[in-house]
C-alpha cells in the first residue's frame, strides 16, 4: 500500500470510530436501551434538557441530539436535567457495568489505553474480560473510544471559536418602542464560516469621551463587534488590535456617528443600546446568555443565577458570570444589568465603578 493509500486507510478507521460511537449511542436513545444508563447522556438542543438513555420522554430528532460522558458535561454545555429520567441523579449499576463506566470515565481522563491492564487488575478482572466486557457494553471497542474522544475534543475546540453572524435586527436603531413591543431581538448565528479573528474583514471603529471613561466601538457591516470602556484610547484600540488581529481596523467617525448617538445616550441611561445589531463571536452558550441580557430592560437588573434560570441552565451559575465577563461589547450587550443574588454589584470587565456609574444612571434616567 501506498504511504498516501494507508495514510488515508488510517483516517477512514478514525473517523468509523467516532460515527460508531455516536451511532451507538443514537440506537440505544432509539431503543430506549436503559442497558447504557451510566455510560452517556444525551442532551436535546430543542428542549434545553439532557436525558439518560432509555427516558420515556418523547424520542428527539437526531440533528438536535448532543452526546455527553457525564451529567457534569452536559450541564456545563448549558443543558438541564430531564426531570422523567432525573440523569442527574446516581443509578444503582450493577458491578460489570459499573466497571465499564468507571473505565470510561477514566478514559476520558486519558490520552492511551496502555495501562488497562492495570486498572482491570484493580477491579478484580483480566483484561481481556474487561476490554470484551467494554465493547459490549459501549458498542465500540476501547481504542474506538479514546479515537472518538480525541475527535470530539478537536470538534469542541473548534466550536469555541466559532464565529456567529448577525442578525440586522427589525427594531429600528433608536426604536425603543419596537424593541419593548417585541423583545429583545434574537442573536442570530450562522455556523458555516470561520471568521478567525475578523480575518479578511473591515472593521470601522469610532470613540467618544464620556464621563465614565472612554468609549471606543467598533463595527462590521453586520452590526456593532465590539465596545470597550477604559481610562484612555491608545489602550482600548490596541485591545481591538488584539481582538481582531486579521481584520483592517479603519477610524471611521463619520460613518459611525449613529452609533455614538446611541452609545452616549446609553451612557447617560437615556437610550438603551441593546437594540443595535451585533455581530459577535462566541460559544453557543455565550450567545444564549449574551441574548438573555439583551432581554433585561434598562433600568433593571437579574442576579448571575437568575440568568441561568432564563436560559435554562440553572446549575450553570459560575459559567454565565464566565460569559458576563467575557462580553466584548458593552452597553450594546448589557452585562452590567446583572447583579449578584444579595444586591451586591459582583464583577464588571470594564470596572466596578463604571458599572455602578451605569446602572445609577439608568435608575435615574428615563431608562428607555
Ligand atoms: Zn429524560
Amino acid at each position: 500500500m501506498s504511504e498516501n493509500g494507508m495514510h488515508r486507510a488510517q483516517l477512514a478507521r478514525r473517523l468509523r470510530g467516532v460515527d460508531d460511537l455516536s451511532a451507538t449511542r443514537w440506537r440505544a436513545v432509539e431503543e430506549r436501551d436503559v442497558t447504557m444508563v451510566g455510560v452517556f447522556v444525551y442532551a436535546v438542543s430543542s428542549t434545553g434538557v439532557y436525558c439518560k438513555p432509555g427516558c420515556g420522554s418523547r424520542r428527539p430528532l437526531r440533528r438536535n441530539v448532543e452526546f455527553f460522558a457525564t451529567p457534569g458535561d452536559a450541564v456545563s454545555s448549558g443543558y438541564r436535567a430531564c426531570r422523567k429520567c432525573r440523569p442527574d441523579q446516581n443509578d444503582v449499576l450493577s458491578p460489570s457495568l459499573a466497571s465499564v463506566v468507571s473505565l470510561c470515565r477514566w478514559l476520558e481522563e486519558v490520552v492511551d489505553d496502555r495501562d488497562v491492564a492495570a486498572f482491570a487488575a484493580e477491579l478484580g478482572y483480566s483484561e481481556r474480560h474487561l476490554r470484551r466486557r467494554f465493547s459490549e457494553v459501549v458498542g465500540v471497542p476501547i481504542s474506538g473510544y479514546l479515537r472518538a474522544l480525541q475527535a470530539e475534543r478537536a470538534r469542541k475546540a473548534l466550536h469555541a471559536r466559532a464565529p456567529v453572524t448577525t442578525a440586522i435586527y427589525e427594531a429600528g436603531y433608536g426604536s425603543n418602542r419596537a424593541f419593548y413591543e417585541h423583545g429583545a431581538p434574537r442573536l442570530g448565528m450562522t455556523p458555516g464560516t470561520y471568521r478567525a479573528g475578523g480575518r479578511g474583514e473591515r472593521i470601522a471603529f469610532t470613540s467618544l469621551s464620556t464621563p465614565i471613561g472612554v468609549v471606543v466601538a467598533a463595527s462590521t457591516v453586520r452590526g456593532v463587534c465590539a465596545v470597550h470602556i477604559g481610562p484612555d484610547e491608545a489602550s482600548l484600540e490596541a485591545s481591538l488590535v488584539t481582538e481582531f488581529p486579521h481584520a483592517t481596523l479603519e477610524r471611521d467617525d463619520e460613518g459611525l456617528a449613529w452609533l455614538i448617538g446611541v452609545l452616549a445616550g446609553a451612557v447617560r441611561g437615556e437610550t438603551n443600546a441593546a437594540v443595535l445589531p451585533l455581530d459577535l463571536e462566541g460559544t453557543a452558550f455565550q450567545m444564549r446568555v449574551w441574548e438573555a441580557l439583551r432581554a433585561i430592560p434598562a433600568g433593571h437588573t437579574l442576579s448571575y443565577s437568575e440568568v441561568a434560570v432564563k436560559i435554562g441552565a440553572p446549575g450553570a451559575v459560575r459559567a454565565v458570570g464566565s460569559a458576563c465577563g467575557a462580553n466584548p461589547a458593552a452597553l450594546v450587550v448589557p452585562c452590567h444589568r446583572v447583579v449578584r443574588l444579595d444586591g451586591s454589584l459582583g464583577g464588571y470587565r470594564w470596572g466596578i465603578a463604571v458599572k455602578q456609574a451605569l446602572l445609577d444612571a439608568e435608575a435615574g434616567g428615563r431608562g428607555t
